[in-house]
């Protein structure tokens, strides 16, 4: 069984050091993942399978821009069923994805089991009025 923190992947790089480091548009790993999205992958972990965390894109000059989620309001994860292959694998009618490294998965084409998603708590307030 390994730590909850193993599986989730490190705080962005500059992170600390303000949005003059992220003017760019780009896609990026969320820095803080929900608590149940962390037991999914766990629970998926110790079953003997990967999971992956979805990078997400951030524009910094968005109106409702989130250093977390880039303003989507939702982090999402997949739990992986086979891979990592080189090509697109036939997986008859099972979805796959390609998948940047994230979480504890390599790079590569995976078979997906299934994908969830989870709100960002750290713009789920700032976002709840759109309910
Ligand atoms: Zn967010």
């Amino acid at each position: 069984m390994k730590a909850i923190s193993e599986l989730l992947p490190k705080p962005p790089q500059g992170h600390e050091q303000g949005p003059e480091k992220q003017a760019n548009p780009e896609y990026r790993l969320p820095y803080k993942i929900p608590e149940a999205a962390a037991r999914a992958m766990q629970s998926h972990n110790d079953s003997g399978k990967r999971a992956a965390i979805l990078a997400l894109f951030h524009d910094p000059h968005s109106a409702r821009y989130c250093d977390n989620c880039g303003g989507g309001g939702l982090i999402y994860i997949r739990l992986l069923e086979r891979g990592p292959f080189r090509d697109p694998p036939n997986s008859g009618k099972k979805p796959i994805a390609w998948v940047e490294e994230g979480g504890k998965s390599s790079q590569g084409w995976y078979i997906v089991a299934s994908t969830l998603a989870f709100e960002c708590q750290i713009c789920n307030n700032i976002n709840s009025y759109q309910k």
